[in-house]
């Protein structure tokens, strides 16, 4: 994260040794140490709850895109009846309201499949092959029996 510079040597690179909320005032304090001189310093960031800051599988982290979730969300509901941009504003106010000021891709992509199955198969059977990156078809078809199953138990019901 940007502007959090050592106070010791200026540094523009630091590592979060510990964070906690602080509610009162909707902020995080952040326990950081310098990558270069090592000093520890805490910091104070205000949480902005219009951008939430996504870490990824590799690591890194990038301010939350809706437009990237609605781009993969697009195309698993392509010719389905499903309102992709709904489902993509719906994620946003979740992640936005899980207070949260940071959230992992895979949790993002679990809340996406989560939604997707309760609206329709093939949209979340495609936004899932992306998201699980099934490895070979085996791990495919035994969702789509688990989804079948799903959809027994329902009609049972
Ligand atoms: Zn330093």
């Amino acid at each position: 994260m940007k502007g959090m510079k050592c106070p010791t040597c200026g540094y523009e690179d630091s590592k979060v040794i510990d964070s906690r909320p602080v509610e009162e005032n909707n902020s995080i304090k952040r326990r950081r140490e310098c990558l270069s001189c090592h000093a520890r310093f805490t910091t104070y960031e205000i949480i902005d709850q219009t951008t939430p800051v996504v870490l990824k599988k590799d690591g890194s982290r990038e301010l939350f895109d809706k437009n990237k979730l609605a781009a993969g969300l697009y195309k698993a509901c392509e010719k389905r009846p499903v309102d992709a941009k709904a489902v993509a504003d719906e994620i946003e106010a979740m992640v936005q309201g899980s207070m949260k000021s940071e959230i992992t891709s895979h949790r993002i992509g679990e809340m996406a499949m989560e939604k997707l199955r309760q609206l329709d198969p093939v949209a979340y059977v495609r936004f899932a092959s992306v998201h699980r990156e099934f490895k070979d078809i085996d791990t495919f078809m035994r969702e789509i029996s688990e989804l079948k199953q799903e959809e027994e138990k329902n009609k049972e019901e």
